[in-house]
This record gives C-alpha cells, structure tokens and sequence, in this order.
C-alpha cells in the first residue's frame, strides 16, 4: 500500500464578481488560475517545442494529453516502458489528460455503446477497439498525468431531450466505475507520474468530474449534482462547443458554473476564443483547453489584441509591423507581417511554427492579463475594453 497525499489544493486569491484568480499547486508545480492549457493531443503540442512552452515568452505551466491517441499510438506499452508520459515525451511539468470519451465520440467510427463501454472502429487502422471507464483509468494511471478526467459519453449538441437524458445517466454511472478503478488504480501504485524522492510533491493523481446534458439545462444541473455527489477534485463542463449555437453554450454556462463547488477548480473543456475565455471567467470558470491557436496558427491565422490576421491576405504583402504591436513574444519582437506572409505563401515549416509560438504566447498573456485585473479589480473595465478590440479587424 502507498500513502496517497491531497492530489492537489486550490486557493482562490482574489475575485472580481463571479470571476476568480486562484493558484493549482500539483506535484509538478503551481499553477496560476485562470489558466489555458495549450493541447498535447498526441504527446506533442503541434508545431512547438518544449522549451519554448518552458521559456519566459509562454511559460505553460500545464499542458493536455489525450488517452485516446497515446492509447492508440504509440500504446501503454511503450509510454509504461519510458516510466510514464512525462519522461516519454520529455516534459516535467504538470499534464492533464482527457479519458478518450470525447475522441471515441468525434473520430471512432461505427461506435457501438453499451453499458460496459464504447466499441469503436480505430481512427489509425481501422481496427476493432473497446474503451470503457476501467480501461480509460488505467490509461490515464500509467500516462501519469497529474489530473485525470472521468470517461465520459458525449451527446450531440442537438441531441433530443430523451438521448440527452440516457447519456447524461449513462456518463453518471461511468463517473462511479471511473471513481472506483481510479482509487484502486492509486492504492496499487499504479500511476507512473509519481515522484517518490520528493517528499513535498509526490501527491497522487487528482480525478475530475465531466457534467454532460447536452443543451439541456435541468440536465446539466441533475448531471453536477450527481458528480458532486460522488465526489470530484475538480468539475469540469463538457459536451460545449460540439456545433451547437453560441447562446446556448453562455446558457449552459450560466446555468453550471454557479451551482459547481466553490472551493475546486472548474473546467471548461475544448473552450475556446480568446473572447470565449474571457467571458467565461466572468462566469466564475478557472481552467481551459482549446487547439485554436495551434490549428489555426498552421493555417496562417493569428490571434491579436486587435482581432484577427489572416496572413494569407495580399494587404500584408509590404507590411512590416509585428503581427501584434502589443505583443512582447519573440516572433512579433524580430519578424514583420510581411516575413510571416512570405513563409506562408512558399509553404514553409517555419510559418506555422511562428504563427503557432505566437498565438500560444497570445491566449497565455491573456490568461496572465485577465488574473492581474481579477487582483487589481479592474476586471470589468479589461473585459468590456478587450472583447471591444478583440472585434477589430486585425490592422
Ligand atoms: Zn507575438
């Protein structure tokens, strides 16, 4: 038997209304809430290397890993082998890794759900593949990751009220299996991102509760009330942002993030534009994963505090001004628009990694900006200025 510590605590600093700044301390170090979590679906944030995350520029202190795809490829085998995720990809920071529910739902094909699991065509190779909260659990104990998300079963976002309803109570059930393996899991010793020569940080895993309920509002209460019940180290809002109208998502949201415990952190998943993340926190929500500023920096798009730059266009030809003149990143403190257009245009690696460095730099200096004004209680003002230039058109 291995004595488990508190996998994590969470104090909250300040608060602005219903916003708050808070700090996460994990056994692989403190993070700043709200925070944005840059996506490591594969065990690789796209098109940037660790040391940049590591450096002042970024400074990520948490990234995402996905149990989906490490499951997948390179397989448990090879990641136990290594002695968890974080030596296996190098990276000594804190990880959060979904459970797969999410990419079982949006890239399995011929999906067959049952009470046991989902059984799946394997997006790789087409292969048979079955996932289920056990399996998910230990997964996420072998990848180490500091914390693990229940699996879950997503419902579409225009799901009628009865499908809502089975998946929601199908995901609740799930979140009890997920909650047993997992302690099992951690008695065991099974989590391999365990730190045993530092006595101050070698706490277990953290789990998280997923409420579901599809754009149902009394089924997303009922969904957060039967996690609380189980018992979480944090809740998390999911199943937002799957092709559903934008009013609904801020109803969803108005409705959740009150009613979720005050003392735990609260997460919003696959989440979103800047403007998103900031209105969110308005609403009381602390952490945030989203590939937009690594999915749309390879495809020639930044994010600035004056809107969006398509660096495609021909009006950036001659332009020699940064992407952003606000911005401190290193991109935007040696190359013009003009550069950036050039590397675009003639297919080179180098643009997206650029435009990658700088859209993450962006939605973590946000993040940064947000909990300063939270402290200084300037928040309303930061809000109603930054979303106003955020609507601009990029010049
Ligand atoms: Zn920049």
């Amino acid at each position: 038997m291995v004595e488990i510590k508190p996998p994590i605590t969470f104090e909250i600093e300040a608060t602005s209304g219903k916003a708050r700044a808070g700090l996460l301390k994990t056994r692989r170090g403190v993070i700043e809430t709200p925070v944005f979590m840059p996506v490591g679906t594969a065990g690789t944030v796209k098109g940037i290397r660790f040391e940049e995350l590591e450096s002042k520029d970024l400074d990520a202190r948490i990234i995402l890993g996905n149990t989906y795809h490490l499951w997948l490829r390179p397989g448990v085998e090879t990641i136990k082998l290594s002695g968890g995720l974080h030596r296996f990809i190098g990276w000594d920071r804190a990880l959060l890794t979904d459970s797969g529910g999410f990419q079982v739902w949006s890239l399995g094909a011929l999906r067959k759900i049952s009470e046991e699991g989902t059984a799946f065509r394997s997006h790789v190779d087409g292969s048979l593949q079955f996932l289920s909260p056990e399996i998910s659990m230990e997964v996420q104990a072998a990848l180490g990751s500091e914390i693990v998300m229940i699996f879950d079963e997503c419902a579409p976002g225009d799901a009628s009220a009865a499908d809502a309803r089975r998946s929601m109570e199908l995901t609740a059930r799930w979140a009890n299996r997920s909650r047993a393996k997992f302690a099992d899991l951690q008695l065991q010793g099974a989590d391999s991102g365990r730190k045993e020569n530092q006595a101050d940080l070698n706490g277990g895993q953290a789990l998280f509760g997923i409420v579901q309920g599809a754009a149902y509002r009394d089924l997303r209460r009922e969904s957060l009330e039967r996690m609380v019940e189980i018992g979480f180290d944090g809740y998390a809002i999911g199943g937002l942002s799957v092709g559903e109208e934008k009013s609904v998502m801020w109803e969803v949201i108005d409705e959740v993030a009150p009613l979720m415990p005050t003392r735990q952190p609260r997460y919003l998943m696959g989440v979103g534009t800047p403007e998103d993340l900031v209105e969110s926190v308005a609403r009381g929500i602390d952490m945030f994963d989203c590939v937009l500023p690594t999915r749309n920096g390879r495809n020639g798009q930044a994010f600035t505090a004056r809107g969006r730059v398509n660096v495609k266009n021909a009006q950036w030809a001659h332009d020699m001004r940064p992407l952003d003149e606000s911005c401190e990143c290193s991109v935007c403190r040696r190359h013009s628009r003009a550069f950036l257009r050039h590397l675009h245009q003639t297919g080179e690696m180098l643009a997206g990694i650029l435009l990658t460095h700088h859209n993450l730099a962006f939605f973590l200096d946000t993040m940064r900006r947000v909990r300063h004004s939270i402290w200084s209680g300037d928040f309303p003002k930061f809000r109603r200025e930054f979303i106003e230039r955020m609507r601009a058109s990029g010049e």
